[in-house]
């Protein structure tokens, strides 16, 4: 390297790359051992040696076997691995968690804190990576993102992608992404060394991922996998590794990883199984269906804890924030009733938006004399391993994204599982000693459950990954290796509301919009309300990002309904509410707060506003008003103001503005007055009804915009903004 001149050298030796502080060694050396009793460990070895031979392993292993937090310390020391490892986690919560312990098993500092962090994390609003960073995990949108950016991965030796099983729409792109790339090496595209992508699966379909990556690679392997289906493969042939891995996904007599690989033979894909180590869990059904499975629950919490002797702490598979927070109150007000002898019950909520100070809670051990009671949406089911858990409470549902053609809207939906969830869930009871899995449903039930979870791609709004794609170099839509190719109809919607938003022109190809929206972190809808936010005739971009923030968070504005202070909270509230309605609302409510200057969760109690999610608001806040300025969106000299310091339009002026520009990119989300009192959508010609939670709600005006659509029993509108018919017109001509 050159020499570089007045470049002051690090005048601090613990904390170079080299000499970690010892209190990190201490603590590296104390977790060795376990590292070494997971089941990877004695795959090791294959692993390195799978990753020489072939530049793709397809790897599968019950959770908790220490895919993630091995996988990428056993590549670090290998010859090719030069650059830095990337490892893909579908939730937030998962990369920072595992950022954070493998850092700790290497001795080394984490995240952004040091120039010698070796371990950090990207997820989107927080970067944490330095200089050395060798191994990152971050979301799966982060990659997408840095795809944008360099399309061949120069800065990365090798992608491991986890928790395939889950099969969310980013990961099914990264996929198909990579499969290009490892295809491409060698074929004139501009990277030299070929990358390394290890896929990794909780549950066995090995067989359909390493047919995916096989095919067109230019390895006979598209036929042998084929035909090793077929049965018709003599002795060295593929049959038998197929039947090395049962369908239940459990290995049959002696095979082991070696045996898999030399089955696979000449490929460009090895395949590796760790075999799970789980105790015996027993289940237990409810006798008759419940329809409260937050009181179900709460019975079973305390059933348990005063049956079972510690230790062993209870995990509670819940559908939300919201679910989980209601019964983290119910499990402290009935634990406040109970016996001084009796040991103390810890409810602890995790879930993706949890800050993280909380979500290491949950990895610690129960202090003593205490259980533990995880409450936690389906990031617990595969993606974050917590430890201690014997007994699980399963309600059976979870809530997914689901996009209804019909209407043109994505809503959250709250679903029955699937068998293959239920089945992980219960195996969270027994990953330390035998387990009971209690479900909040009957037998029966159980048994009409679906066998597996649809593909989020199959469900699910595709105007972002297509905008992503296309943004990418992909035009070709249609011919995109996918996994699971889309429905026809999601792919045409997509591309319609991409050419309605101005991302794509009408020949389908990106245009400037488009480009820049693909660089948001924000769907293609929020994406166009800020490029609009930020046109000179609008001139409101702070007050947007504002807003879109407060979009972008969960449950900021407490539920009032739930509150015995109902009327003294609607009056504390009612100074925040503006006639316009639920945007603007909102922005005031940002503006308050950030003018709050002395103590701001005392205001946010006053007004019922969650103080944790405002936290998450600023945060967001923050990171876009950068992200806005990087792409030259905002001027540098205002990324630091408040919103409401420099206005020179009145007020009125102000939130036409503000609402024209949401209304730019919701447009689909409109609808308007109909004779009976009812509102209707324009393109969908859908009844809505205006949400009980909005500041409109009972009030008649001649048309609304919404930022949300739920369906609970009918279809409802949630952040809902009046607007004026001749507005909505002139976005309709503008698109159509
Ligand atoms: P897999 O990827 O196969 O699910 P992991 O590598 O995530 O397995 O986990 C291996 C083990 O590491 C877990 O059983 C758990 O005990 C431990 N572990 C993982 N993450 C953390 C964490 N953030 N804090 C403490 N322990 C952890």
């Amino acid at each position: 390297a050159k020499l570089q001149i007045g470049k002051k050298p690090s005048t601090h030796p613990r904390t170079t790359p080299h000499h970690p502080p010892p209190h990190l060694i201490k603590r590296r050396d104390t977790l060795l051992p376990i590292r070494k009793a997971l089941p990877i460990w004695p795959h090791a070895e294959y692993i390195r040696k799978s990753l020489i031979k072939d530049n793709v392993l397809v790897l599968t292993g019950e959770t908790g076997s220490g895919k993630s937090t091995q996988v990428p310390q056993f590549l670090l020391t290998e010859k090719w691995c030069t650059k830095c490892i990337a490892i893909t986690q579908p939730r937030r919560v998962a990369a920072i968690s595992l950022a954070r312990r493998v850092a700790e098993e290497m001795g080394s500092l984490f995240g952004d804190k040091s120039p010698a962090a070796k371990v950090g994390y990207s997820v989107r609003f927080d970067n944490a990576t330095g200089p050395n960073t060798k191994v990152k995990f971050l979301t799966e949108g982060m990659l997408l993102q840095e795809m944008l950016r360099d399309p061949e991965l120069g800065q990365y030796s090798a992608v491991v992608v986890d928790e395939v099983h889950e099969r969310s729409v980013n990961v099914d792109l990264i996929l198909g992404f990579l499969k290009n790339l490892v295809t491409e090496v060698g074929k004139g595209k501009r990277r030299k060394d070929p990358l390394r992508v290890v896929i990794m699966s909780a549950t066995a379909d090995v067989e359909g991922l390493v047919r995916f990556f096989a095919e067109g690679s230019g390895n006979d392997m598209k036929q042998s996998a084929t035909s090793s289906m077929a049965g018709d493969q003599d002795d060295e042939g593929l049959e038998s590794s197929w039947s090395g891995i049962s369908s239940d996904g459990e290995p049959d007599g002696e095979t082991n990883s070696e045996q898999i690989a030399r089955n696979t033979g000449a490929s460009n894909v090895s395949t590796c199984f760790i075999e799970g180590r789980q105790y015996p869990v027993k289940t237990i059904y409810l006798p008759e269906p419940t329809q409260d499975f937050i009181e179900a629950a709460l019975k079973t919490v305390f059933q348990i804890h005063y049956k079972e002797p510690l230790p062993g702490d209870i995990l509670v598979f819940l559908t939300g924030q919201e679910v989980i927070e209601s019964l983290e109150k119910l499990v402290n007000e009935y634990a406040k009733g109970m016996d001084k002898e009796v040991p103390k019950l810890l409810p602890l909520p995790l879930f993706a938006a949890l800050p993280q100070h909380a979500q290491q809670l949950i990895f610690a051990p129960a202090p003593y004399r205490t259980r533990k009671v995880i409450l936690a949406t389906n990031i617990a089911e595969t993606s974050v391993t917590v430890p201690g858990v014997r007994y699980v409470i399963d309600c059976g549902k979870s809530k997914i994204k689901q996009f209804r053609n019909r209407l043109g809207l994505e809503s959250l939906l709250v679903k029955s599982i699937s068998k293959s969830a239920a089945i992980q869930r219960k195996g969270r009871a027994g990953r330390e000693a035998p387990g009971q899995c209690y479900r909040l449903y009957t037998e029966e039930g159980y048994k009409g459950l679906e066998e597996r979870t649809t593909p989020e791609i199959l469900r699910c709004d595709l105007s972002q990954s297509i905008l992503t794609m296309k943004a990418r170099g992909v035009d070709d839509i249609i011919n995109f290796p996918f996994l699971d190719r889309p429905p026809r109809e999601s792919l045409e919607k997509a591309l319609l509301q991409l050419l309605h938003l101005g991302a794509l022109t009408e020949t389908g190809s990106i245009s400037e919009i488009g480009r820049k929206i693909a660089k948001l972190p924000l769907t293609p809808t929020l994406g166009r309300v800020l490029i609009e936010a930020a046109a000179p005739e609008c001139d409101c971009l702070l007050e947007a990002i504002d807003i879109i923030s407060t979009l972008s968070v969960e449950n900021l504005l407490l539920n009032l309904h739930t509150e015995e202070r109902k009327e003294e909270a609607e009056a504390a509230r009612r100074e925040l509410y503006k006639r316009e309605g639920d945007h603007m609302t909102l922005l005031t409510t940002v503006q308050q707060y950030v003018e709050e200057n002395s103590d701001r969760k005392a205001w946010c109690e006053r007004h019922f506003v969650s103080h944790r999610a405002m936290q998450n608001v600023m945060n967001i806040r923050k990171q876009l008003r950068q992200q806005c300025t990087q792409l030259k969106l905002l001027h540098p000299s205002a990324a630091s103001k408040p919103s409401n310091s420099d206005s020179t339009v009145s007020p009125e002026t102000l939130a036409q503005n503000v609402l024209q520009c949401i209304l730019r990119g919701f447009i689909a989300n409109t609808a308007r007055l109909m004779p009976d009192g009812s509102y209707r959508t324009f393109m969908f010609n859908q009844t809505v009804a205006i949400h009980p939670s909005s500041v409109l709600f009972g009030r008649k005006m001649e048309a609304i915009m919404f930022s949300e659509f739920v369906f609970t029993g009918r279809a409802w509108a949630r952040g809902v903004s009046a607007v004026q018919m001749d507005w909505v017109q002139a976005v309709v001509d503008q698109v159509m």
